[in-house]
């Protein structure tokens, strides 16, 4: 009798649980040139909102949309930013100070000369980078005012932000599990309607196979890789992140660097800054300078690194399943 009550409670809870769950919405779409998919559990009507959000923001950070904030500033040395083109400039050079101008946004002159935000990728020669090269230092911009000749480009951080922005707003309307992925740019907030981490992928640089699985809660991962954007020349192979010291697309050994912490756009930053930088400096800036956030480098050797808080909550798959996984620790 006393069993039969008990499954009765059981059966009662199940039901509960089952008609309870929040119903799963997704969506699809293309902005900031990049595939951006949303899935989140409740509130349906959120997901057109968070789509508006993301377009709003594209319109003032984007540096090619001759309408938009950034673009204006890049044209006419100052403009009235709206308030996240204002923020996220100010945002984005303390973390170019952060990490001592691996990342730095006026590296657009030497981007665009590349091709990279235009489609019609060349290689500029050594005199034409030497001279562009001059313009990029972002310590130059002061008060959100540009000197002649010197552009900005926050492509760096502004899908980090954007995620921010998006998890801001589900958390308002009390959205409590939700993923985004803005085009490597992923961000998990809560839990799993069943209460489980979320299980995020991150990609081998190599292939299109999955190299890992990371469970977070209320997290960004954020991958920069040189497999994400580049061209061929003469059987070189010549990617979108540029080393501001250089010129020339980052060769530090890395193929793929990813951040994962609650702060999208540090994530974003750092993602892009640990790539310039390679393994040994990004992992002193990380011991030396960085609480709170983790990282993926993979080496174009293919070798694994992780930081230490990852233990336990990195599994890898597919190939990289029985290679050694070496760990960065603080002490
Ligand atoms: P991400 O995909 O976040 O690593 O950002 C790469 C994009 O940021 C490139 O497509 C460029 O528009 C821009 N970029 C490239 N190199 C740098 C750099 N060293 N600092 C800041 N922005 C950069
Ligand atoms: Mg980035």
């Amino acid at each position: 009798m006393r069993r039969a009550g008990a499954l009765a409670v059981c059966l009662g809870l199940f039901l509960t649980l089952t008609s309870c769950a929040p119903q799963r919405h997704t969506s699809t779409f293309f902005a900031m040139d990049t595939v951006m998919e949303l899935t989140v559990y409740g509130g349906e009507g959120i997901l057109d909102e968070t789509e508006e959000l993301v377009r709003a923001l594209e319109t003032e950070l984007s540096v090619t949309d001759e309408q938009s904030d950034i673009y204006a500033l890049d044209r006419d040395g100052s403009a009235d930013l709206g308030e996240d083109a204002a923020a996220l400039m100010e945002r984005a050079l303390e973390l170019c100070a952060l990490t001592d101008g691996a990342l730095d946004i006026t590296v657009y002159p030497v981007v665009r000369a590349w091709g990279f935000t235009t489609g019609e990728y060349r290689v500029p020669d050594e005199g034409e980078l030497v001279a562009l090269l001059d313009l990029v230092d972002y310590t130059k911009v002061k008060d959100l005012t540009l000197p002649e000749g010197v552009m900005v480009d926050l492509g760096a951080v502004a899908k980090g932000w954007t995620s921010d922005k998006a998890a801001e707003l589900w958390r308002s309307r009390g959205i409590t599990s939700g993923l985004m992925n803005l085009g490597g740019n992923v961000y998990a907030l809560g839990k799993k309607p069943d209460g489980s981490l979320w299980r995020v992928g991150v990609r081998d640089p190599f292939s299109d196979a999955t190299l890992a699985a990371v469970e977070v809660e209320d997290k960004a991962v954020v991958t920069s890789g040189g497999y994400e954007r580049y061209f061929e020349e003469n059987g070189v192979r010549y990617h979108h992140i540029i080393d501001p010291g250089t010129g020339a697309p980052a060769r530090s050994g890395l193929a793929s660097v990813t951040v994962i912490g609650q702060d999208g756009t540090l994530c974003d930053a750092l993602s892009t800054a640990f790539f310039v930088m390679g393994l040994e400096r990004a992992s002193e800036l990380w011991r030396n300078a960085l609480s709170g956030v983790e990282a993926v480098f993979v080496t174009d050797g293919g070798e694994v690194t992780i930081t230490e808080g990852l233990e336990g909550s990195f599994e890898p798959m597919n190939d990289y399943k029985n290679v050694e996984i070496k760990v960065i620790r603080r002490g």
